[in-house]
Order: structure tokens, then C-alpha cells, then sequence
């Protein structure tokens, strides 16, 4: 992962209200005051503590991202927030195409690509994610999807700075149930993926793109993930909720 700055990347997904965030940033700035940060760091709170985030952040290293957005900069799209809203309200990513978008909310790799492009438009950095279900893996299906969904994903995207792109292998069935994959099963898929992505927008570009793994991380298994070649950083969601657990996968970083 050389020349690649390390990324630790915190989904909250629908957990903490307005005060519960500022409580939880408040915690972890304090930390990384003791201990400073190899790697970047980003949270993902839910849209309406999106601004109580971004005060609490200010003069820190941690950066606020969204967990979501539409592709349309404003219209009749209830419930929905846009690329303009998320960067006004002080967000510098957005984490796009989301197993669980994808499964309860029926997003395709159509809207993924629109929204991808939408959020490079906006300047937001896109944290964009695929994986495999536990059914694909098992019927060996797991390249063969991943690839798909990065070319559909990327279809008409030529950026030039390779670090305004950030994609995150997920594997489905490694997402909240405990079960991580081990760091040679992610290992394949980060270099499959950076191979492919060389083949889409330039090998130059590919080396240069930070690819996370997401998928039941802990303080206890980063390191060995992060020793991989092509693992570039973490997306975490359970472990992302208690400050003394996002602190040590940070440090596991190191
Ligand atoms: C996620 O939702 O992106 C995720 C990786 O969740 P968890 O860490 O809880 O498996």
C-alpha cells in the first residue's frame, strides 16, 4: 500500500441521535489528541447529525461523510437529501451503494453510478461499495459479481485524482454477523479489484485509489487486514459505535 495514506472510515448507519453524536465525536477527538492518527479518519452519522458532527470536528482530524444521497441536485424526491446539501452542510464523503441501500431499499449499480457521479460533481469523495452475497460466494460467483458491479458502477467516470475515489469491498455476509473474511479472502478480492479498476480508468490511477475492506472489523483482526498489500483501510459499522473500539482500529493502523 505504498504512497496509499490508510483510511479507518466509521458507518453509524441509523444509531446515535444529535447529542449521542456530539458525545461520541467529543470521545474521539480526545483520543486522537493522545494518540495521533496514521490514517484518515471519517465518520458516518445519520443525516440530521450530519451539522452536529461537522462543529464537533472542527480543529480535528476526523472527517464527516454521509451515508447516503440522491443524484438530483434538488426535485420532488421526498425524504431524500442532495450532493449540494450534504457539501453546504460541511460533508467532504459520501458512502454510495451500501449493501443494505442495496438490499432493503432497492438501489441497482444504475443508481450507484448516478449518484457516484453526482457526488464527484458536488466534490463530495464517493466511499463506494460492493461485495458479494454469502450464495454468490458459495457458487463461486464472487469475482464474477464484484467486477460487474465495479464496471456498472464506474460506467462514464474518468476523474483524474485518484484520491477523490475511495471503493470499499464488503462482502454481504461478512457485514454485522461477526464472520470477517480472512485477510487472504480479502487480500483476492483488493487485488482482483485494483486489477480491474487498472483495465477501467489506468493502472496509474488504480495504484493510487484506496480500496477499504468492511465487514465485522475489530481492534483485534485490523492489523493482519491492514498488512495486506491491497488493503487500504477499513469501513466499520458495529465496532464504529463505541469510541474505545473505532480508537483501536485506528491504532491498528499504525
Ligand atoms: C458496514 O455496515 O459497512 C459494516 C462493515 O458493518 P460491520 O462492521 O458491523 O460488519
Amino acid at each position: 500500500m505504498e504512497g496509499r495514506t490508510p483510511i479507518i472510515a466509521g458507518n453509524w448507519k441509523m444509531h446515535k441521535t444529535r447529542a449521542e453524536t456530539r458525545n461520541l465525536i467529543k470521545e474521539l477527538a480526545a483520543g486522537l489528541r493522545i494518540n495521533a492518527p496514521a490514517c484518515e479518519v471519517i465518520t458516518a452519522p445519520p443525516f440530521i447529525s450530519i451539522s452536529d458532527a461537522v462543529e464537533e470536528t472542527r480543529n480535528t482530524q476526523i472527517r464527516v461523510s454521509a451515508q447516503n444521497m440522491h443524484w438530483e441536485d434538488h426535485g420532488a424526491f421526498t425524504g431524500e437529501i442532495s450532493g449540494p446539501m450534504l457539501k453546504e452542510a460541511g460533508c467532504s464523503h459520501v458512502i454510495i451503494g451500501h449493501s443494505e441501500r442495496r438490499q432493503y431499499f432497492g438501489e441497482t449499480d444504475e443508481m450507484v453510478n448516478l449518484k457516484i457521479k453526482a457526488a464527484m460533481k458536488h466534490e463530495l469523495i464517493p466511499i463506494f461499495c460492493l461485495g458479494e452475497t454469502l450464495t454468490q460466494r458459495e457458487d463461486g460467483k464472487t469475482f464474477e459479481v464484484v467486477k460487474d458491479q465495479l464496471i456498472r458502477g464506474m460506467e462514464g467516470i474518468s476523474s483524474s485524482d485518484p484520491t477523490r475515489l475511495v471503493i470499499a469491498y464488503e462482502p454481504v455476509w461478512a457485514i454485522g454477523t461477526g464472520r470477517t473474511a480472512t485477510p487472504d479472502q480479502a487480500q483476492e478480492v483488493h487485488g482482483f479489484l485494483r486489477r480491474e479498476l487498472g483495465a477501467l480508468v489506468g493502472i496509474d490511477f488504480a495504484a493510487k485509489v484506496r480500496i477499504l475492506y468492511g465487514g465485522s472489523v475489530k481492534p483485534a483482526n485490523t492489523r493482519s487486514l491492514m498488512n495486506r498489500d491491497d488493503i487500504d483501510g477499513c469501513l466499520v459499522g458495529g465496532a464504529s459505535l463505541k469510541s474505545e473500539d473505532f480508537l483501536g482500529i485506528i491504532k491498528g493502523t499504525a
